[in-house]
């Protein structure tokens, strides 16, 4: 089988030269917390199979709700028809989203949930003035972004490691500042909030006419390694929007879902965006499907009484696919009655704790995060301005799954983003899996 790998799959943001020389962990099933490969051997999922997973692998709830569903039918267009789920959760969705959102449109990757958005945000001032917003064709993004991989959400990306290659493909945007504390020149939270809104602000003031919006991670930048926004940024951001009357994007398909303690992020900073992406934890982890929402505002923009004006002209084969939005349903009745955020309220505190006392060690550096979704910098030991070798980091990765955790860097960044319903006792054996492959690891390099 794993000479089958090496010579059919070509894997995602994988460099296959290097994978092809190792022999790969191949999974065959999953139960709650738990990954076991074809040899019977289990891994606790620490990084919830790429941050999605919600209530556990192989769960009950969710296997009955995507096989009831497909007694009934598993898909049917939405375009120019309708079906039962996709109603009932669009419904669910803009009740537990901020009071702006009213209406729900569908896809099925985090990246197409971006792509609408940005294509929806560019199209809402064509359509409500074209002269008028003739020269809005640009977004404000900050540095260090992730928003996916098709070529718009490229576009309104920051990370060059990812980005750089295709720099003569995408559309121009301006960037600015990234606003976590431990990569600036700032001191305090304070000075660095002060610094970059006065940045955004002069841009603003300069060049609104040009802006559709301004795309952003909410709380966490993800895949650039998990940087930690102070929450008040955030608030910031949403006021000068207004101010100077710029659509607010919140791309939350990481964050969504409870990943940083509350059900969106935006709810832990107040804010009501004008549009939110959602995709990652939507179906609990079991499907892919996305959902882009916005206000009623922006929806009004693109009425007419006649076909072919002012539409949406954007639509995915498998739009509100009748299986996922199941799933997806399930996936909220399962939030409610497990009471799942006072769950991750306990967990992330013990987290947090378990991390936080890495502390003192030479070679921990920063450690930031919120909810269930934290990053732990390794550094050189003694020197601790530079990151730990690429290669060691890889090493305490293989280390914890040797022991039986699954788990993944960014670059010099260990990422702990488990399953959500993680119980506290598999949290405290992630962490101790970790604590002892990093002390294995690099008790063997300094000697
Ligand atoms: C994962 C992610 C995406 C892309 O989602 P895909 O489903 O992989 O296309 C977009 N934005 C953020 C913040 C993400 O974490």
């Amino acid at each position: 089988m794993i000479q089958d790998d090496h010579d059919y799959v070509w894997h995602p943001f994988t460099q296959m030269g290097v994978y092809s020389e190792t022999d790969p962990i191949i999974i065959e099933r999953g139960e709650g917390s738990y990954l076991y490969d074809v040899n019977g051997k289990a891994y606790l999922d620490g990084y919830a199979s790429l941050w999605v997973n919600v209530h556990g692998h192989n769960n009950a709830r969710l296997n009955n709700a995507i096989n009831e569903q497909l007694g009934k039918i598993a898909h049917s267009t939405l375009l120019g028809s309708s079906n039962v789920p996709s109603i009932e959760l669009a419904k669910r969705l803009v009740e537990i989203t901020p009071g702006n959102l009213r209406k729900v449109f569908y896809s099925d990757t985090g990246s197409a949930s971006v792509e609408i958005a940005i294509k929806m945000a560019y199209q809402y001032w064509k359509n409500k003035n074209p002269e008028k917003y003739a020269a809005k064709k640009k977004f404000l993004t900050l540095k260090n972004g992730y928003h996916g991989d098709t070529i718009g959400a490229v576009s309104v990306g920051g990370i060059d490691a990812f980005h750089a290659i295709f720099k003569d493909l995408i559309f121009e945007n301006i960037q600015v500042g990234c606003p976590s504390l431990f990569k600036s020149d700032y001191e305090t939270e304070a000075e660095l909030i002060e610094s970059i809104t006065a940045e955004i602000r002069e841009i603003l003031e300069k060049q609104s006419e040009e802006i559709c919006g301004f795309v952003i991670e909410p709380l966490i930048q993800g895949a650039t390694g998990l940087y930690a926004q102070p929450v008040r940024f955030l608030k910031e951001v949403e006021k000068l929007c207004r101010e100077f009357g710029v659509l607010l994007i919140v791309d939350e398909v990481a964050t969504g879902f409870g990943r940083t303690g509350t059900m969106f992020a935006c709810e832990r900073a107040d804010v009501n965006p004008d549009i939110m992406c959602l995709a990652k934890g939507i179906t609990g982890g079991y499907l892919p499907l996305a959902a882009t929402l916005t206000s009623q505002e922006v929806y009004d923009a693109f009425l007419s009484g006649s076909h072919a004006e002012k539409t949406f002209f954007h639509g995915h084969t498998y739009t509100g696919n009748q299986v996922t939005c199941s799933a997806a349903i399930e996936n909220l009745n399962l939030f409610e009655e497990t009471n799942l955020i006072a769950h991750i309220e306990k967990t992330s505190a013990l987290l947090k704790s378990e991390l936080e006392a890495l502390n003192n060690l030479d070679y921990v550096g920063n450690i930031r995060g919120y909810g269930l979704m934290y990053g732990v910098e390794l550094v050189e030991p003694k020197e601790t301005e530079s990151p730990l070798s690429i290669a060691t980091v890889e090493k305490i990765i293989q280390t914890c799954k040797e022991n039986g955790l699954m788990i993944r860097n960014l670059e010099n960044v260990i990422t702990f983003v488990p399953v959500l319903n993680m119980s506290e006792s598999e949290i405290k054996k992630m962490t101790d899996i970790f604590k002892n492959a990093l002390n294995h690891v690099m008790h063997e390099t300094i000697a």
